[in-house]
């Protein structure tokens, strides 16, 4: 098998509780020829499919579960451009030059990939972002983050007690930043699907990969009914289903828990800003377009499926608990639970670009808390190669040796 199927999400979503807007696929009774083939259909494949298809290629993409059916549905979408690594940290880690770029990168997606969705009518909310200190930043911290992002150019402030309080929020400091958003990730990659189709893309489902095999010019995708799908190039969008001859240096799958409250009946907190703590265990929410919060984290460092599957219960407590500490306003009562696999890497940054060793082959495997960005910078990346106008920081995301 080309990756090995893991049981990705468990437990019902909050976007889970209004039909999926369809998208048109069919399964796969012969062999086919295209020019890009995408493995996977979640966000990720559809920024891919959308950008390539935007710009003339022929787009297949191909999935075993269907589209928008993998940790897609999973996500809490809190699509922001500061990475889970702080600024300052990342400096130390690739050199502060590099950790700009990446954090203006960022910046520049989350943007873009607002007007793309603003431009295909689907809905998001603009949030500011309240960074929250806690054990990995304190206060001190966060004020050394808040120059660092000053002297890149990035706007935000530090925020104190009293004024947390005026907006409804019990903690000690914080740092905002400005321009972010919040989307429905299964609504919205429905969308881009769409846009992909009406541009001549098409989508095989159910339809797992077991083989891929680099030759000359083409690549050949073995499907596990028998059928042979060649392309140009291949890129695998495959979430946290990592392709077994993909280095696997830096990255980890862990786990991790997410609620969602009944609709709010009271005032939610002032200008409902996304609110992410800078601590272990982690701990972030949001507010949907509905009314309801959703709160996640409490992440841990293993990846079994039945051990995270059974811990819902416990995580669920205290993410409520949690939630009741640091927005005392909130009807905490709960409607939705669940829990997914969760990528991350050490440096917080995503592997996207050529694969070594398997010539045509693509990587658009966009880890971490910042996932729906990465995906937009896979799109753009991959795109601008194919097209011959490589993006200036590609080499940031690429294969480390
Ligand atoms: C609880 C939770 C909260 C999260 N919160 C956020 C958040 O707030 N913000 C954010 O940006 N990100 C968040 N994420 C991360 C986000 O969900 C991921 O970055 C994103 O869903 C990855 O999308 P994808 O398309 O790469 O993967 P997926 O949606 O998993 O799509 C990959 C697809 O590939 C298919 N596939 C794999 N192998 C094969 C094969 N061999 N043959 C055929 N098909 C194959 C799978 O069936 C799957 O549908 C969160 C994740 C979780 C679990």
């Amino acid at each position: 098998m080309e990756t090995k199927s893991k049981d990705l999400r468990t437990g019902r979503t909050v976007w889970q509780a209004v039909r999926a807007p369809g998208v048109p696929h069919r399964p796969l009774h012969k062999d086919i020829d295209t020019e890009v083939l995408i493995i996977g259909a979640g966000i990720t494949g559809a920024m891919v499919a959308d950008a390539l298809s935007a710009s003339g290629w022929k787009v297949i993409l191909v999935d075993r579960r269907g589209p928008a059916k993998g940790s897609t549905t999973a996500s809490t979408a809190l699509v922001q451009y500061e990475i889970d690594t702080p600024l300052v940290k990342l400096s130390r880690q690739i050199g502060e030059a590099d950790a700009i770029r990446a954090f203006h990168r960022s910046r520049l997606a989350v943007d873009a990939l607002a007007a793309r969705l603003g431009e295909l009518g689907v809905e998001l909310q603009r949030r500011d972002t309240l960074y929250l200190a806690g054990n990995i930043l304190d206060a001190n911290g966060l004020k050394r983050e808040c120059e660092a992002r000053h002297i890149a150019g990035l706007a935000c402030r530090l925020v104190g007690r009293r004024e947390l309080r005026d907006l409804g929020i019990r903690a000690s400091a914080a740092l905002m930043g400005y321009g972010d958003f919040t989307i429905d990730p299964r609504a919205a990659t429905c969308a881009l699907l769409n846009a992909a189709i009406q541009n001549g893309a098409k989508i095989y489902s159910p339809v797992d990969i077991d083989d891929v095999q680099p030759k000359k010019a083409t690549v050949h995708a073995l499907t596990s009914m028998g059928y042979r799908i060649r392309a140009r190039h291949v890129v695998f969008a495959t979430g946290y289903e990592f392709p077994k001859r993909v280095p696997q240096r830096g990255h980890q799958i862990i786990s991790t828990w997410a609620i969602a409250t009944v609709r709010q009946k009271r005032r939610l907190w002032r200008g409902q800003a996304m609110i992410w703590q800078s601590a272990d265990p982690y701990l972030y929410m949001r507010t949907t377009a509905d009314g309801r919060v959703i709160c996640g984290g409490e992440d841990e460092e293993f990846s079994d499926e039945a051990a995270r599957d059974a811990l819902i219960e416990r995580k669920t407590k205290t993410l409520q608990r949690k939630l009741g500490q640091l927005l005392p306003n909130i009807d905490t009562r709960v409607e939705f639970a669940w829990t997914g696999s969760f990528g991350q890497t050490d440096t917080g940054l995503p592997t996207i670009g050529p694969i070594p060793r398997m010539p045509n082959c693509w990587a658009a495997l966009g880890y971490g808390g910042n996932g729906t960005t990465y995906s937009r910078i896979a799109a753009e990346v991959i795109a601008g190669a194919l097209n011959g106008r490589p993006v200036v920081d590609a080499d940031l995301y690429r294969f480390r040796r």
